[in-house]
Parts: structure tokens; sequence; C-alpha cells
């Protein structure tokens, strides 16, 4: 499948790696919004949060996040999951964002 998302996950192409386990990766996003901003992803392709079929899926993608931020020495952060392009999407492949490091406004543009 031509996932650019499945092809890091599958290191057939580079990125900047911040935390991997057997069912997740996490990556610092490519045009980082904030000072911190990084992906997670199943490392299963799901082309969005719609495609979830198992509860386990979200726990694993979930549960690293105050692992990794934690890690990161960070308390305060933004979670966004856009869903379908007029949500934001781009890319077809679950992705967190994690975005810390400035001051966020409400409601998300
Ligand atoms: P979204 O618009 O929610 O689908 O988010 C897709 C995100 O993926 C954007 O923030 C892009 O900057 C990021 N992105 C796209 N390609 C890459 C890549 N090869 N490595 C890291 N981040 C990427
Ligand atoms: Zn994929």
């Amino acid at each position: 499948m031509d996932c650019i998302f499945c092809k890091i996950a599958g290191k057939e192409i580079s990125s900047s790696l911040i935390y991997e386990d057997e069912n997740v990766v996490a990556f610092n996003d490519l045009n980082p919004q904030a000072p911190v901003h990084f992906l997670v992803i199943p490392k299963k392709h799901y082309s969005s949060l719609n495609e979830i079929d198992s509860k386990e899926v979200f726990a694993q993608i979930f549960s690293v996040i105050p692992e990794i931020t934690k890690k990161l020495g960070i308390k305060e952060y933004r979670t966004v999951v856009n869903t379908g392009a007029s949500a934001g999407q781009t890319v077809f492949h679950i992705h967190v964002h994690v975005m810390s490091g400035r001051n966020f406004t409400w409601p998300a543009g």
C-alpha cells in the first residue's frame, strides 16, 4: 500500500523517530506547528479514526502519549486527531498530533 506512514512504521523511509514499541511509533512532524510537534501512529494501517476496530488500538496509541511527554519533561500539550479532509486530515493513516512549547488558542482553527 502506498502510505507514507506505513513506510515510516516499516522503516522504508526515514523519520525522526522518538518512540517505538510492538504496536506504535512516534516521530517528529516534518512541518512542526509548535516547538514540540510529534505524531503517534499504530503500525497497523487504519485510514482514520473511523476505521479503528479495536479498543486496544486506542489504548496503545493514547497510553504512550503521557509516557513520551513525561520523558520529554512536558506537562502541558495539545493532542489533535483530524478525521477527514474537511477536518484537516491530509495523511490517511490515523495519527495523533502532540504539540507543546507554546500557547494554543481555542477553538482550533
Ligand atoms: P494531518 O493534516 O492531520 O493529516 O497531518 C499530517 C501531518 O503529517 C502533517 O502535520 C505533516 O506535516 C506530517 N507529515 C507528512 N509527511 C511526513 C513525514 N514524512 N514525516 C513526518 N511528518 C510528516
Ligand atoms: Zn498506512
